[in-house]
């Protein structure tokens, strides 16, 4: 054990990398940054994922790829677009031979939407991450000069990690005295500790990566900072700190938000609780985060309030993975405080929402967007995901919530093994049946992971390499899939299929602010009680009240009213 220990040993940068969709500042590094400058360090944070010459190139590669794809083949085009830009991302930063590089671009673009790209276009696709890699080397080699860390450290997910990589290669050559440590949700679905993906991962990051945090990442980065961790190990989990947990009821350290432009991010963040109760098939959250917990709402409402003293946005994303266990009582405190604060968050269908009383309790209590993993309009597909819902359960959920006004984002899995062509066009049959009462409908590809799934063991005879396995030092992340029915091809073609569906039924899946502005006009058309746009609620010399005064518009419905009495 060493002592490189105290704060005053120490300058922390910590930095969020392209590519990120920017709903909320990020939390990993602000909560950690106010962790830690509470114990006394020094702690600067950037989120590069929102500066506008990194994001101009984000907005480049997708409008080219947009144009390469066939309209009937683009299916939910950002969602599985992501897959293709950090596979691409990785294959960038890692190519050694540019034929190889090109073929296996065409490949990941293949095989994600079953298109064959010419190489001229592969190459302006190359051509936008070679400037996207060069501002971000400026970018960060300025952070670095001005900050002068002794710590350098990032969070990788998804979408993030190429960047990560990159950034601390860099960092290594130029600043070969900086310690560099990472940690981030990738460790909980791609590179799951024990799994071919992160041997590989460790294996190729040996130079430029000193940590790797798994897990409970502010007690961790604490304790190595104080030399209290064995300093001849690379990887820290939990059981490094005896299983200490964050104590979400009393250890708490609101984000410090203040190296950040608020005005990048729709929503300001909040928690009321950790982990899920649930233990659907294809998800990890209990896995990772363990024993679900809830939070005392008095606390959660408290720093929400205290986030909008600050900073003047009344409308919160809660990251919780379910707001089912405490959602009304969450509500009666925001009805009881003096700020009329609006959340979105996700909801599981259920008894309790299609109670209308509970719907028009949440709306008062602000309740903005329900997300709802409704997954599947088959009862035989539910079971099999152990989603314990039944179709009427979502119906009057959804029915229910968009009655209040609620802006109901309905999340589907299109694909789950042993979905039926049956089953799945049971879904497109409830969408329809549905289709004035959904705000938004996204629709998933079923991905499967090598390791963390709920079904992980059953599933893990049929898996295969996606891409060649010659290529696995470029992507370091390989991706498997299963050799089960339906097959990927023919997922994808459902995805296309469930796309076009609503599209025809006029039901939006908006992801720019006129898309959703969009979105929001409809919703006011559909529904009398609906919440106000989010063009309203994003204007901060606005202090948006409409919830308080909600119950009358539940009042005259229940009286049968005239349709003008209902207008807000
Ligand atoms: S899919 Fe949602 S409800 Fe199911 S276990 Fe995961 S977080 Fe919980």
């Amino acid at each position: 054990m060493t002592n490189h220990t105290g704060p005053d040993r120490h300058r922390i940068l910590l930095v969020f990398l392209p590519f990120w969709t920017p709903y909320i500042p990020p939390q990993g590094i602000t909560t950690l940054k106010s962790y830690l400058q509470n114990r006394g360090y020094y702690v600067r944070t950037a989120d590069l994922s929102v500066e506008g010459n990194l994001k101009e190139l984000y907005d480049e590669y997708f409008r080219l790829l947009r144009a390469y794809i066939p309209g009937n083949k683009k299916g939910n085009f950002f969602n599985v677009g992501h897959d293709v830009l950090l596979n691409h991302m990785m294959a960038h930063i890692n190519r050694t031979d540019e034929e190889k590089y090109v073929r296996l671009v065409k490949t990941i673009v293949e095989k994600t939407y079953y298109t064959v790209l010419t190489e001229p276009r592969v190459r302006e696709l190359n051509n936008v991450l070679t400037v996207l890699f060069e501002r971000m080397e400026t970018r960060l080699l300025e952070l670095l000069e001005v900050e002068r860390p002794t710590v350098f450290g990032s969070t990788a997910y998804s979408g993030t990690l190429a960047s990560c990589l990159f950034a601390f290669r860099l960092a290594r050559e130029k600043y070969p005295h900086v310690k560099t440590i990472i940690g981030g949700g990738s460790f909980a679905d791609q590179l799951i500790p024990g799994t071919p993906n992160f041997d590989r991962f460790l294996e190729s990051t040996e130079d430029y990566l000193d940590k790797i945090v798994i897990g409970e990442g502010r007690i961790i980065f604490d304790r190595w900072l104080r030399g209290e961790l064995p300093e001849d190990r690379r990887v820290y989990t939990k059981d490094d700190i005896q299983g200490k947990t964050v104590d979400i009821s009393t250890d708490v350290d609101v984000p410090d938000l203040c190296d950040m432009d608020l005005s990048k991010y729709i929503f300001m963040a909040a928690t009321g609780s950790r982990s899920c109760p649930n233990e659907c098939s294809f998800c990890n959250v209990k896995i990772y985060w363990g024993r679900h917990k809830v939070k005392n709402v008095e606390q959660t409402v408290r720093e929400m309030i205290n986030q909008y003293d600050k900073y003047g946005n009344q409308l919160f994303f809660m990251y919780d993975a379910l707001l089912n266990t405490f959602i009304s009582d969450f509500s009666k405190e925001i009805i009881r405080s003096e700020v009329p604060l609006y959340y979105v968050g996700y909801l599981k269908a259920c008894k309790e929402a299609c109670d209308v009383d509970n719907a028009m309790l949440w709306r008062q209590g602000g309740f903005y967007r329900a997300r709802m993993g409704v997954e599947s309009g088959s009862q035989r597909v539910l079971d099999i995901i152990n989603k314990q819902i039944t179709p009427q359960e979502i119906r009057d959920t959804v029915v229910n919530l968009a009655y209040a006004g609620i802006k109901t984002t309905t999340y589907w899995i299109v694909g789950h093994p042993g979905e039926t062509e049956e089953d799945f066009q049971q879904t497109l049959d409830l969408i329809e049946e549905l289709r004035n009462d959904i705000w938004e409908a996204e629709c998933n590809p079923f991905n499967y992971y090598y390791t963390g799934q709920q079904s992980a063991d059953e599933w893990s005879k049929r898996r295969f390499l996606l891409y060649p396995e010659d290529a696995s030092d470029e992507l370091i992340v390989q991706t498997w899939t299963l050799n089960i029915e339906p097959s990927r091809e023919e997922v994808y073609r459902r995805m296309n299929r469930f796309v076009q569906h609503c599209e025809k039924l006029g039901i939006p899946n908006p992801y720019s602010i006129d898309e959703l502005y969009k979105a929001d006009e409809r919703w006011k058309r559909l529904h009398p009680n609906a919440v106000p746009s989010i063009v309203d609620l994003k204007d901060m010399n606005l202090c948006v009240d409409e919830s308080r005064t909600i119950k009358q518009f539940v009042m005259a419905k229940r009286s049968e009213p005239e349709e003008g009495d209902f207008i807000l």
